[in-house]
């Protein structure tokens, strides 16, 4: 176990980690830092929320000096993942005078390529920045650190072609570090071709138990909405309910919000301004429901989600494990829901199980329990439903649980 300082911060870092309240360093910076310190390749592997940020940013903050140029250009899939890492490195590089860039889309150009003339680090989104370097107004050639965040979820979004557009304007000379929420081959062929010899460092998701419960409701079509309005009704924290598709999300939000419990969509048809306006205002907690899909919801940090529903069961295992992690965060308490309707759903959710690590309670909810489920709960969670009830030959353990592990 390293202390911050030990792995080379400097004093005026230090003092503004602990002003912060960020005094050891969390496993994967643990295993990271010494890695990069060193200057060397690094692709590294560990769960959202386990602080893979500073991973990267307090041995850049350390290494670049601020007459260097752009030295360091940091890569991430969303506009808000550039906007949060670009404010992580402010906040700690204070006491080195430093400056910062976020280059992202949806906004107008000119205040960036201003800010860019007198930048050391630039986080970008890979269209904007392409943008930019193909009016010429900014060049790569004094970058020294070229970072990969959230590597999976770029390739995800189509980003690959951009990135490699990007990586042939960044001197060979140069340190490169991949992080990434999960592994793929794709994220490994990625990273033979723009690491050097890199030390691989993998913490694969463990969410703890203790941190995270997890229930799968097994219930049909008709019952899932009152279902969900039942659970959310007992609610006091932030929520994300999950949905495959677009229209579903404005559908539920819709509903929900007709039915008294507040709720917005965030969802890929909505222009930039209102997903930012959407997402400024769930922080606030001046709604306490967001509905989303997938990709509108990517990279987005909001520490007080207590519950994260999955209305409709994501079709990859990958794409679970990122729903379930916007939950539990930071040391937190969190808890998962999965409402399970259809032969598909009990299909897809099967694989889910099978390659899933954590552990998943399981509870049945039919029809019959509908009017039950119309009765506003007293406190927990727990009240909802014939907890237990078996279906397809299911029967459930201790007359209320059944436990899956993989
Ligand atoms: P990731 O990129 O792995 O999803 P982040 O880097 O965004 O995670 O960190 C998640 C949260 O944990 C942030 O709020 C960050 O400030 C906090 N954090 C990071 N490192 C530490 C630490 N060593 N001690 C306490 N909190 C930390
Ligand atoms: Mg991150």
């Amino acid at each position: 176990m390293h202390t911050f300082e030990s792995l080379g911060v400097g004093k005026p870092t230090l003092a503004l980690l602990t002003k912060h309240g960020i005094i050891t360093p969390t496993p994967i910076q643990d295993l990271s830092l010494p890695h990069v310190f060193a200057g060397k390749d690094v692709i590294a592997q560990a769960e959202t929320g386990s602080g893979k940020t500073l991973s990267f940013a307090l041995p850049l903050i350390e290494a670049i000096d601020d007459k260097a140029g752009i030295s360091a250009l940091i890569l991430a899939p969303t506009r808000e993942l550039a906007v949060q890492i670009a404010h992580e490195f402010d906040k700690y590089s204070r006491g080195k005078r430093l400056t910062v860039t976020a280059v992202y889309g949806g906004v107008a150009m000119g205040p960036q390529i201003k800010k860019l003339q007198r930048t050391q680090i630039i986080v970008a989104t890979p269209g904007r920045l392409l943008d930019l370097l193909s009016q010429r107004v900014m060049s790569l050639s004094a970058v020294r650190h070229l970072v990969l965040d959230e590597a999976d979820r770029m390739l995800d979004m189509g980003f690959q072609p951009d990135i490699e557009k990007i990586v042939r304007q960044v001197p060979r000379e140069r340190q490169t570090l991949l992080f990434s929420a999960t592994i793929s081959k794709e994220i490994l062929q990625i990273s033979k071709k723009y690491l050097n010899n890199p030390e691989e460092v993998r913490l694969p998701s463990a969410l703890k138990p203790e941190f995270l419960r997890q229930t799968y409701y097994q219930t049909t079509p008709e019952v899932k909405l009152p279902l969900l309005l039942h659970l959310l009704k007992s609610e006091r924290d932030l929520s994300i309910v999950f949905c495959n598709r677009k229209h579903i999300a404005r559908k539920i939000a819709k509903k929900l919000t007709q039915q008294g419990v507040q709720s917005r969509a965030l969802q890929g048809d909505m222009s930039q301004p209102q997903r930012d306006r959407t997402t400024k205002e769930f922080k606030e907690k001046k709604f306490s429901v967001l509905v989303a899909t997938d990709v509108a919801a990517r990279g987005l940090h909001i520490e007080d989600v207590s519950h994260v529903y999955n209305y409709e069961i994501p079709k990859d295992v990958d794409s679970f494990t990122h729903r379930v992690g916007r939950t539990a965060r930071a040391g937190r308490k969190g808890e998962a829901i999965s409402l399970v309707a259809t032969e598909d759903e009990r299909k897809f959710f099967k694989q889910i199980l099978f390659n899933y690590s954590g552990k998943i309670d399981l509870k049945t909810v039919e029809a019959a329990d509908l009017p039950k489920l119309a009765e506003v709960p007293h406190q927990a969670r727990s009240t909802g439903g014939r907890s237990g009830t078996s279906r397809g030959g299911q029967q459930a353990k201790s007359g209320r649980q059944r436990r899956f592990r993989r």
